[in-house]
């Protein structure tokens, strides 16, 4: 049996028995990202309980010269949390710091620890008549930590932003162990880079988040959600614009959702029904809101909007949710569409942005255009319409089904049908990650794809603020000519 090494010893002394593990047993759930698709090995499972002993750890890490796996809920979808193979590195989990340090309700700012779960921040928040505007379906296991470092973000960015726009302060260790703290929330500090906007979408290449300080608004009094069905894309894009010129201050909420996916969730998701009688091609799912800062009833808005929507040959036919848990059963179609498409078989996804005004002749254009270059796929593009970013699915042909056949599937087409799409996204301006991260999944198609001075930039920010390249190594940042990974 090796020995442990010195340096790992004063890891485990510094977190104690409640912090450390090396049994292959206890680390294996957080070897492997919560899709399967990548699994790593270990070291050690450290999980830290104060931002002193995350700084403690990285100064013994930066000596040693060893990798740093920073982790939070593990529900990222670019392998971002995962380390790689060689079992060398370290798999950091924040997930002990997960307290809410201040909720100051009156100047609408929250601090909280790196590792709070989203769904509890919003539970707490709750109580204080707060609320913070970013949710999404992981949420049950995603901590602020993650969100911030992926710059999440779900299903309001419509009308709050993703994470970038959302947090007022940081409080970070660097890859030597110096902290950061920038939680203080101001509004206005121009002492040159702001170190905070370059660890959020970081991806725990440039330190570890440990606190953050978050813009809260005030909690919704009441929401009405609708579901439209619209012959195409290009006629939710104009309801979109509709909707919006007319009440944009209180829409929340956009999402495109084609028939296929829909019929996919009534499928394989117990306990859906269709919105509609008759299923349209076509649907969107709208939420609009009330809380203190909006006056309109959103009821009587959406009632109001959607008949001249009818009137004006926007919608074919639209149902409102009549109370909440209706209003629930909209968004339980829209949250299970991923479970959905994974069940019925294999699909390449894509998480992609182009410019909003763009997003509807490009999810038909690129959709034929994909179907026509690869006989018996099928294009399933939704989301986040609102935002121009949605899901863009490349399901297998039929005859090729889950399993072996369709991981050789997925495995070849990564490299032709994904950098088809992936090409398309770039021709109309396009990001090939628009919510999602680079992690491991997409880095070097972010090199492909880049001009040389964003991956200049990207590699010139790592190198100088972790020099020795401990910091989640492998992930988003595109390797120099000639190193490898770890
Ligand atoms: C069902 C489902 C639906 C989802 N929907 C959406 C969606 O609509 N929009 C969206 O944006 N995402 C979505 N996600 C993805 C996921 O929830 C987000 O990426 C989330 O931000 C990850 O948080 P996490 O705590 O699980 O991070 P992890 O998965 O643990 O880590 C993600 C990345 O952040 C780094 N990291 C984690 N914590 C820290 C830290 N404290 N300091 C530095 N680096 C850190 C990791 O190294 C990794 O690179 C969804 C996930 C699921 C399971």
């Amino acid at each position: 049996m090796s020995e442990i090494p010195d340096w790992l010893n004063s890891m485990a002394e510094i977190v104690g028995s409640k912090g450390f593990t090396s049994a292959s047993d206890d680390m294996a759930p957080w070897l492997t990202d919560w899709r399967g698709r990548y699994t790593g090995k270990a070291l050690a499972l450290i999980s830290p309980a104060s931002t002193e002993e995350v700084s403690a750890i990285a100064k013994i890490a930066n000596a040693h010269a060893i990798a740093l796996v920073p982790q939070g809920g593990n529900s990222g979808m670019v392998g971002g949390a995962t380390p790689d193979k060689t079992g060398q590195s370290i798999l950091l989990s924040l997930r002990r710091m997960n307290k809410i340090r201040d909720i100051d309700a009156g100047g609408q700012l929250t601090v909280c620890d790196a590792g709070l779960i989203l769904e509890n921040l919003h539970e707490a928040l709750n109580d204080h008549g707060q609320r913070f505007p970013l949710t999404l379906g992981g949420k049950g296991s995603a901590t602020i930590g993650g969100l911030v470092s992926t710059n999440a973000g779900g299903t309001q960015v419509l009308r709050h932003g993703a994470m970038r726009s959302l947090v007022a302060g940081l409080e970070a260790v660097l890859p030597d162990g110096s902290i950061y703290n920038g939680l203080s929330p101001l509004k206005k500090d121009n002492r040159g880079y702001d170190l905070k906007q370059l660890l959020i979408g970081g991806e725990g290449t440039l330190g570890i988040v440990t606190a953050a300080t978050l813009k809260t608004v005030p909690a919704l009094i009441d929401r009405c959600v609708a579901w439209a069905g619209v012959a195409s894309p290009q006629a939710a894009y104009a309801l979109f614009k509709f909707l919006n010129a007319r009440e944009g201050q209180s829409l929340e909420g956009f999402e495109i959702v084609p028939k296929t996916c829909l019929d996919a969730v009534l499928e394989h998701i117990p306990d859906t029904r269709p919105p509609l009688n008759d299923s349209a091609s076509w649907n969107v799912l709208i939420e609009f809101v009330r809380d203190q800062e909006l006056a309109t009833d959103p009821r009587e808005l959406v009632e109001k909007l959607l008949a001249e929507a009818l009137e004006q040959g926007l919608i074919q036919d639209a149902a409102i949710a009549s109370n909440e848990s209706q209003a629930e059963a909209f968004w339980k179609i829209r949250d299970s569409i991923s479970e959905a498409e994974r069940a019925s078989g294999p699909a390449l996804q894509h998480d992609i942005s182009v410019p909003v005004a763009r997003m509807a002749d490009f999810i038909t254009t690129a959709g034929t255009q994909i179907e026509e270059a690869y006989t018996g796929t099928k294009v399933a593009a939704f989301g986040h319409m609102g935002d121009g970013n949605v899901h863009f699915h490349v399901k297998a042909p039929t005859e090729i089904k889950a399993g072996r056949d369709g991981s050789q599937w997925m495995e070849r087409s990564s490299q032709t049908i994904s950098r088809m799409v992936h090409d398309l996204v770039v021709a109309e301006g396009g990001s090939i990650s628009a919510e999602h991260g680079i992690g491991q999944t997409k880095r070097d198609e972010l090199e492909r794809l880049s001009g040389d001075a964003r991956i200049l930039v990207l590699r010139a920010i790592k190198s100088a603020i972790d020099p020795k390249n401990i910091m989640n190594p492998g992930k988003l940042v595109p390797l120099a000519s000639g190193t490898s990974a770890s």
